[in-house]
């Protein structure tokens, strides 16, 4: 930024720098802060926004996010519903997706972030709110991030600043084709009546395929200032852009109308004020999560392509960034370059990449015969479950190591985890 007398502001100097405090930016730091406890001080969190801050999110945690937030030593101590009952309803009939345990918590992402912020600061993090990263610059190695209140210079500099990421768009460059688009609403709801609070059950509806969207509906119960709500919404990997922003938009409104035409969900279209949209970065194969000194955590990355979710994704993103920063610090030259190729090739890599596969079948030309598949087997169903959800890392086993347990527990009944 130019002072007023025409010189350059020194830049503000950390050797760790995250521009964004969402989770991935917190889980960075969390993470850091455990294995290098003496960086209290040292690293720095940058957000346009103050904690409590509204996010567009559903905000279901799925086992993985709980056993990460195990890991790092945080109880969950925001208001929560637990769900224990799930069902798809796809065009093939409904498949139960109860487990007989937690399949999700939900939280409202104020809280919950605001959580992780506290937690985050009280173990020596410094986040400076209101601060809009502008850009970023390489000078002699060293990443240069301009923001609205002056330069930030640091050894390491983490873009976990979400789906619009500038860090990714100054260092990684920006393809659009790999954003898709959710719409939610929050709406009032007794809940001596509504079978989700009643039967603590989430649900999600991909009968919207049929209609021309990658993705699914979705309504979850939820708590907002204390009182019942659901959460309604709609998932589109792949909105398409010849139907302009508009056009989109009233599609997905017309398919979430049509999956709980139970709801008073008409009218939207002109009720604006009632819902809200976002992009979702998905993973792609074919990205780069370091370049450099900087490396992508969370939507800025890439997360889930086939249902959207991703804050199991940024608390792992940020568990590995965590291991890469600190290697980088003590000297590993290499540590950063090893983040990208673990984003690649590592559990993480290996569980997008499916459900990239997963999202092109079922989202796909032949969506209507891989949903008939999925519904043959009651026990793959309950696999397929447990590893989405993470459950007793089982998502992290070596290829071989779980598909000999997948094919023991199809064949011979008994558990995968
Ligand atoms: C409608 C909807 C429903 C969803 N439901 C779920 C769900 O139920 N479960 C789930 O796991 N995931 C869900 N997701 C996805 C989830 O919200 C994201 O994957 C998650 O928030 C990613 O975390 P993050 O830290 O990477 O990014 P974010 O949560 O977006 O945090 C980024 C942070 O960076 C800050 N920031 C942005 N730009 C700048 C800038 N230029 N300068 C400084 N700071 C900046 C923001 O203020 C924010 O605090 C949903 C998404 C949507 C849109």
């Amino acid at each position: 930024m130019l002072a007023i007398d025409g010189s350059m502001d020194a830049p503000r100097k950390c050797d760790v720098l995250i521009a964004g405090a969402g989770p991935a930016g917190l889980a960075t730091a969390l993470y850091l802060q455990k294995r290098r406890p003496e960086l209290a001080g040292r690293v720095v969190a940058l957000d346009k926004a103050a904690h409590p801050r509204f996010k567009v999110c559903a905000g279901g945690l799925i086992p993985k996010t709980l056993l990460a937030l195990d890991e790092l030593g945080i109880a969950l101590d925001v208001p929560a519903v637990d769900i224990v009952n799930g069902e798809a309803r796809t065009e093939v009939g409904d498949v139960d997706l109860s487990r007989g345990d937690v399949l999700c918590r939900v939280v409202r992402r104020d809280q919950f972030d605001a959580m992780l912020a506290r937690q985050a600061r009280d173990a020596g993090l410094e986040i400076v709110e209101h601060c809009r990263v502008l850009d970023v610059v390489q000078e002699g190695g060293l990443p240069r991030v301009e923001t609205d209140r002056g330069p930030f210079e640091a050894r390491v500099l983490i873009g976990a600043d979400g789906s619009g990421s500038r860090v990714r768009r100054a260092v990684f460059g920006s393809a659009k084709d790999a954003v898709g688009r959710a719409l939610m609403i929050d709406m009032p709801v007794n809940p001596e009546t509504a079978r989700e609070f009643v039967e603590h059950r989430y649900v999600f509806d991909f009968r919207c395929v049929s209609g021309g969207i990658s993705g699914y509906c979705w309504s979850f119960p939820c708590v907002i200032d204390g009182r019942p709500h659901l959460n309604l919404g709609i998932y589109d990997q792949l909105p398409r852009r010849d139907r302009g922003i508009a056009g989109e938009q009233a599609l997905m409104l017309s398919e979430l109308r049509k999956a709980f035409p139970q709801l008073p969900l008409d009218g939207l279209e002109r009720r604006t004020l009632n819902w809200h949209a976002f992009p979702i970065r998905w993973f792609q194969r074919a990205d780069r999560y370091s370049v450099d000194n900087v490396v992508l955590a969370g939507d800025a990355a890439g997360v889930d392509p086939l249902m959207g979710e991703g804050i199991s994704c940024a608390f792992e993103h940020g568990k590995h960034a965590a291991a890469a920063v600190s290697r980088f610090l003590e000297g590993d030259a290499q540590a950063l370059n090893k983040y990208d190729e673990h984003l690649h090739r590592g559990s993480i890599g290996r569980k997008l990449a499916i459900l990239g596969f997963a999202a092109r079948n079922f989202y796909g030309r032949q969506h209507r015969a891989f949903f008939r598949i999925a519904s043959l087997s009651r026990r793959a169903q309950e696999i397929g479950v447990d590893w989405y959800n993470g459950a007793a890392h089982v998502d992290e086993l070596p290829p071989a190591a779980l598909l000999t347990r997948w094919a023991r527990a199809v064949l011979f009944g008994g558990s995968v985890r």
